[in-house]
């Protein structure tokens, strides 16, 4: 390589010399009349007549005007050495942005997918294809956006022995097996595009050795899991980039937009992120409620409840207002107090902001198993081991009235969005609504199968029910007609949310799995999995703008937090 900085070609004096390729070198060149920089490719080496035209063919790129393609300017011959002009982008590449070795946030990943995929599609609509794509041709625009380098540039007829100087370790990284044959098609850039996903996944690429050993490994050998190096990576994901990797291009995703829309849709399961992790306690019934403005979360394990801030890795405060276990928490809509239930048979009271007791319930017999707020935050109602709702006066504690019928322990109480009624459930199976002023009841299922949560939906509309046979059950609320049994769970389930929109569900239970379903269709629109142990918690935070998150609570306690589905 001969440094030609200082020279002029044709009317572009060469600055500086940029990088150099398989088939140039790049200056940064000024043009000597107007002034302006441009990045010029010089061939470097003799080509033969048949690799002069492949590399004019490049030339073609001329044709391409995308926002994420490199504009070609100019394109010329100083004696018998072609030379491209191209805008010069002051950026740098991908490859210098993200060192080798380093994974990417996924957000970042569908970003820079969704644009290459947009250039590539592009090109292959016009009939190229690239067969060059690796972060090194990806050059940062003006404006953060990736703008894709270097068309054409690796020829059909090119054979790694014909050229063993072509820097090509780096190409081979991410060379689709077909291409290595000198059978390049547009799925061969599907290819090389998800094998540079799936490095900016964990890292590093799919296969790594000497060039023949790499080829050989494109050929014939799987590409690793990418979820046994990273348990986070959801299973969608590795999917989506392993269809992409497939050997048999007809195997890949139809076209490289598809890859990319497919990414982008496995991308809106996200991972959770642990908030907690205390010592596994058995036979624990769970709880986790969100501040109304979505940015705190109270989670209550058995020696006390605490409250996160979302994000941040620490608790506010934990405290225990009982003699004895903490069994549920509730947020009061007006967000200034939250209320837990405890083994020592009373309801407790207590300031959401600085965790100070305020408020003691007490009038159960025995064990008190869940508690929910009135949807004005005045009251509260209470149920448990001694099978009878009790409803408090928050601000005072004192009952307001006592409520029987179940005929075993009651293990969730759902107040109506509009305050005029309670639903009740428990291991009897009945699910019992009541008028929330008169008490009188105005239905009743039938039951047999235990259920552990009952929600109701945020429009009032409907109820559903989570149960130990595996089901989740929607009843709509005025008359308990049953209006869906959704049956995605492998085990019993033991927790469920719906969206503040009331469009999906979000339960879980005993396979560990958190499935978001629409009750209207009983259709599955995705799975989470992290959970080791079984879900006995999920709640769903409220609406602050579209983002909204869900909580879940495990058996060994730990609880994640996952961006909901995008509504
Ligand atoms: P390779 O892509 O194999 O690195 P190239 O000859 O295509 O080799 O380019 C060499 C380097 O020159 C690139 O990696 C990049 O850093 C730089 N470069 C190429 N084109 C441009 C451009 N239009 N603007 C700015 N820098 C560029
Ligand atoms: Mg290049």
């Amino acid at each position: 390589m001969v440094d030609i900085s200082g020279q002029t070609i044709d009317s572009y004096l060469l600055l500086r010399r940029l990088g150099g390729g398989t088939f140039g070198d790049v200056y940064l060149s000024e043009h000597i009349h107007r002034k302006e920089l441009f990045a010029i490719k010089i061939l470097r080496f003799h080509l033969s007549q048949e690799n002069l035209q492949l590399f004019l063919n490049e030339a073609r790129v001329f044709r391409l005007a995308h926002p994420n393609i490199i504009r070609v300017r100019d394109f010329g011959m100083e004696g018998d050495v072609p030379f491209i002009v191209m805008e010069y982008l002051p950026g740098g590449t991908l490859r210098q942005m993200h060192p080798r070795g380093q994974p990417l946030p996924l957000t970042s990943i569908v970003t820079y997918v969704r644009q290459l995929s947009a250039a590539l599609q592009y090109a292959h609509d016009e009939g190229l294809v690239h067969r060059d794509v690796k972060p090194e041709n990806m050059l940062i625009g003006m404006n953060g956006e990736i703008v894709l380098s270097d068309f054409g540039i690796v020829t059909t007829s090119y054979t790694w022995g014909e050229n063993p100087q072509a820097g090509a370790a780096g190409t081979a990284l991410y060379m689709a097996p077909e291409q290595s044959q000198a059978r390049a098609v547009r799925a061969s850039d599907q290819y090389a595009l998800a094998a540079l996903t799936y490095e900016w996944l964990i890292g590093v690429p799919p296969f790594l050795g000497t060039l023949p050993e790499l080829t050989a490994k494109h050929l014939f050998t799987p590409p690793p899991s990418l979820r046994r190096r990273d348990a986070t990576i959801s299973a969608e994901i590795e999917q989506v980039v392993l269809k992409a990797l497939a050997k048999d291009p007809a195997h890949r995703f139809a076209s490289v937009s598809e890859f990319a829309a497919a990414l982008e849709e496995a991308a809106r399961v996200p991972v959770g992120t642990t908030l907690q992790a205390i010592a596994p306690q058995d036979k624990q019934l769970l709880s986790l409620a969100w501040s109304p403005e979505g940015t705190r979360l109270a989670v209550a394990s058995s020696d006390a409840v605490s409250v996160w801030k979302v994000g941040a890795g620490e608790a506010l405060f934990r405290v225990n207002w009982h003699r004895q276990q903490v069994t549920a928490v509730a947020w009061s809509p007006d967000g200034s107090r939250l209320a837990t239930s405890g083994s020592d048979c009373t309801v407790q009271i207590g300031n959401a902001d600085n965790g100070q007791g305020l408020v003691t319930c007490a009038g159960h017999h025995e064990e008190v198993l869940t508690v929910v707020w009135s949807p004005d935050s005045a009251r509260l109602v209470s149920g448990g081991a001694d099978r009878v709702l009790r409803i408090w006066d928050a601000t005072t504690g004192k009952t307001e009235a006592v409520i029987v019928g179940h005929g075993d322990d009651i293990l969730s109480v759902a107040w109506s969005p509009d305050g005029a009624r309670l639903a009740s459930t428990g291991y009897d199976g009945t699910i019992q609504v009541h008028d929330s002023q008169s008490h009188k009841q105005t239905w009743m299922s039938s039951g047999a199968v235990p259920i552990y949560m009952l929600a109701w939906s945020p429009d009032g509309t409907r109820l559903a029910a989570a149960r130990y046979d595996a089901t989740v059950q929607v009843y709509e609320a005025m008359t308990g007609r049953l209006q869906q049994t959704y049956r995605g769970h492998s085990d019993g389930v033991f927790a469920l949310a719906w969206s503040p929109d009331s469009v999906f569900i979000a339960s879980g239970g005993d396979d560990t799995t958190i499935q978001i379903w629409r009750p209207d269709t009983g259709l599955l629109v995705h799975t989470y999995r992290g959970h080791k142990r079984g879900i006995r918690a999920i709640a769903w935070s409220p609406r602050k703008g579209k983002e909204t998150q869900i909580a879940s609570n495990d058996l060994e306690q730990v609880v994640l937090v996952w961006q909901a589905p995008y509504v």
